[in-house]
């Protein structure tokens, strides 16, 4: 099962994308994780990436195609993966079909996560990440059993740099003018599949297993 997580930021595609992930077996790819690693662990790439992240400005496709194309050509990827934060630009998802049509294969859902920008200014202010294992957890939605300490790994949990409200404004214009297209080229692919990503995250993932199957 080859899936593609669409939805501004912040409407919960990585949340929904790390459910979809333990329950049908298959990995999560999520660009956004890729290069926030490479920063941590300071690559040229992650330092190539950060100035664009910072400004709330997208990776661009020349650095971040190749990373996802390697990806998915991994053993692991063999019985399909849910892709989290790619495609964003119609040249993203161009060169993921072909890609996948050099192997015979093709998309099989893209699910939009629906979110109203109202919401998402909201969602992105109390959004903390773990910078060390990548979990993520709102302070009111998803609160950590202690404050400021990931469950998971007991790190310190973050408000990140991009979520601060003056950057989160511009990613939601990039989001409109590069991302959104892309409901309109998956809906002429007929893979195309809309959750209401305003309801409890619970809600979300079981409408989302009601169109991927038990
Ligand atoms: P994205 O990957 O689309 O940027 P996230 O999955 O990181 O978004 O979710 C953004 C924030 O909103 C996180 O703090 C997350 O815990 C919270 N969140 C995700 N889904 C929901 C939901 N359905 N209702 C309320 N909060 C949510
Ligand atoms: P995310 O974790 O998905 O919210 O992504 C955080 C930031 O990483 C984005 O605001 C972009 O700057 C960058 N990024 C992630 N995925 C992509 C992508 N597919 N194309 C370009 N930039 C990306």
């Amino acid at each position: 099962m080859k899936i593609i997580m669409l939805g501004a930021p912040g409407a919960g595609k990585g949340t929904q994308a790390k459910r979809i992930a333990e329950k049908y077996s298959i990995p999560h790819i999520s660009t956004g994780d890729i290069f926030r690693a490479n920063i941590k662990n300071g690559t040229e790439l992650g330092k190539k990436a950060k100035t664009y992240m910072d400004q709330g400005a997208l990776v661009p496709d020349a650095l971040t195609c190749d990373l996802v194309m390697d990806r998915i050509q991994q053993e692991d990827c063999k019985n399909g993966f849910v892709l989290d934060g790619f495609p964003r630009t119609i040249p993203q998802a161009e060169a993921l079909d072909a890609a996948l049509k050099n192997i015979g294969q093709t998309m099989d859902y893209a699910i939009d996560v629906d979110v109203p920008d109202e919401n998402i200014v909201n969602r992105m202010g109390g959004r903390r990440a773990c910078l060390n294992c990548g979990a993520t957890y709102h302070i009111t939605f998803h609160p950590t059993k202690e404050e400021g300490k990931c469950d998971a790994c007991g790190s310190e949990t973050v408000l990140r740099d991009d979520d601060k409200p003056e950057t989160v404004q511009k990613r939601l214009e990039v989001y409109h003018a590069q991302t959104q297209p892309l409901i309109d080229y998956y809906k002429e692919q007929n893979i195309l599949k809309t959750v209401d990503g305003t309801r409890p995250m619970d809600e979300v993932f079981e409408a989302i297993v009601a169109i991927l199957g038990a």
